[in-house]
């Protein structure tokens, strides 16, 4: 028995991606959205434990849930995502009003499980890996409805090992999608109206697929990624941009620098997560690269692409981190110059190696260390962001700005511009020169260059809002 249905995402872009998966399935089975929680016949809760934040977050959502479960005993209420996975059949027990505990790898069991919990089944906990033979939802968006970037999952699970990491716990380990289901993907996205794809993973740059050529090198950390880019590059001329998130330093290997460099289809900019900017630190978070290799990685790709910008993903108060360890990572971010990074106070996570160290940074001196990294951080943001005034950029406009006279859009190293449309036009979609007027704290603001109005017709609808939360957290930590 179908109805109306609500999914919260609380975590990363992966679960966004889930979450997404998750409302095919059930529009396929004649699920329709509904306006509130209070119209809802089944609220899923799709839900991360990356951090311990975010945990909180999704017990106190469901706590808040409580009366209206007992206002609507028939509303189907469901947690999905990793916390669903870590925490199985132990959730029913503490929340007596869950029915439904589904893991990332049962999303396409969604729909039964829900029509089981309205025929009055009892409580069930469905959190099954599925490793033999792993299954990945295709993307099914409507013609002319899709996103103008949109994403595309290549794989799933985590090999990796980072001491502080509850994802390979909670993902499983990596298993990857078919290259011709992920360009079939891209496919279907292109034609319903996409221009942008952004490639999904754990760490999306160790992607394998036997039917592809082998990797370049004879290098454990060559993978088949850089021909997975190639081929889209070849096949799917129509794209405008192509990007991936999120990557592993450890697989910025020579040939996948070579692809940035001869595929213009790919982004002029790459988040690529460091953690730390101490080798000691670095060490104990197992990330399997020192400081100076990172630098020696992302100088190349810089030196392959000199225009290139780079974001990046720090724990600051990891276990036995000292003042002068903090200070080697502020060290690196200047001289890295990052233009962006998701800063974040390290919280221990269960079943993760780095337990055992403890955790032995007072709370005040992480909040104090966030604070400065941050600080560093926006400094070279605004000076970045500041030498872009008076420029002219190509933007790839992705849906209405906050202010209604203005568009929003990226440009190809991913700096957000708000651009000026003139009434009635509708920019949504196209590719525009935009002449850089003013730079704010983490956005431009700009106009169409001269001769751009024909690449904005003539508006028949409101434009949608451009995606906001492109990623509400990193992937990983
Ligand atoms: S931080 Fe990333 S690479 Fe490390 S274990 Fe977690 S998901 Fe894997």
């Amino acid at each position: 028995m179908a109805g109306k249905y609500l999914v919260h995402t609380f975590g990363c872009q992966m679960n966004a991606h889930d979450s997404d998966r998750m409302s095919e399935v059930l529009e396929a089975r004649g699920w329709l959205v509904a306006e509130d929680a209070e119209q809802a016949d089944l609220i899923v809760l799709n839900t991360c434990s990356v951090r311990e934040k975010a945990e909180q977050k999704l017990r106190s959502e469901i706590g808040k849930l409580a009366p209206l479960k007992k206002r609507h005993p028939e509303l189907v209420l469901a947690v999905a995502g990793c916390v669903a996975q870590q925490e199985g059949e132990a959730l029913l027990g503490r929340v007596p009003h869950l029915d439904l505990v589904i893991g990332p790898d049962n999303l396409a069991e969604l729909p039964d499980l829900v029509r089981e919990q309205q025929a009055g089944s009892p409580p069930r906990a469905r959190t099954v890996f599925d490793l033999s033979s792993p299954r990945f939802l295709p993307a099914s968006p409507r013609p002319g409805r899709a996103p103008v970037s949109a994403w595309v999952t290549t794989m799933k699970g985590c090999d990796e090992r980072c001491s502080f990491c509850i994802v390979p716990y909670t993902r499983g380990p990596e298993r990857y999608r078919p290259h011709e289901d992920i360009l079939r993907d891209i496919a279907r996205f292109v034609a319903s109206g996409a221009r942008e794809i952004t490639l999904l993973g754990q760490t999306v740059d160790s992607y394998r697929d036997p039917a592809l050529p082998p990797p370049a090198a004879l290098d454990p950390d060559e993978s088949q990624f850089p021909e997975l880019l190639r081929i889209i590059a070849r096949q799917v001329p129509e794209l405008a941009r192509l990007r991936y998130t999120s990557p592993h330093p450890r697989h910025l290997t020579p040939s996948l620098v070579r692809a940035h460099a001869e595929l213009p289809v790919l982004a002029r900019h790459v988040h690529m997560p460091v953690q730390s900017g101490s080798d000691r630190v670095l060490r104990r978070m197992i990330r399997r690269y020192t400081r100076a290799e990172y630098v020696r990685r992302v100088e190349s790709l810089r030196e392959a692409c000199p225009d290139l910008t780079l974001t990046t993903d720090i724990i600051v108060g990891f276990p036995g981190e000292t003042r002068e360890d903090f200070e080697a990572t502020l060290d690196l971010v200047r001289e890295v110059g990052f233009v962006g990074l998701f800063g974040f106070k390290y919280s221990p996570r269960p079943y993760t190696p780095a337990l055992k160290l403890g955790d032995d940074v007072p709370e005040a001196e992480k909040s104090e260390r966030l604070a400065r990294l941050f600080e560093v951080s926006e400094a070279i943001t605004q000076a970045h962001l500041g030498r872009l005034v008076g420029t002219t950029q190509r933007v790839l406009v992705e849906g209405a700005s906050k202010d209604a006279a203005r568009a929003q859009g990226r440009t190809a190293r991913n700096e957000i511009v708000h651009v000026l449309v003139p009434p009635g036009h509708d920019a949504t979609g196209a590719l525009l020169d935009v002449e850089i007027t003013q730079a704010f704290k983490h956005s431009l603001a700009g106009e169409p260059a001269p001769g751009q109005l024909a690449a904005m017709p003539a508006r028949a609808q409101q434009p949608a809002p451009a995606r906001r939360t492109r990623r509400s957290l990193p992937l990983a930590p």
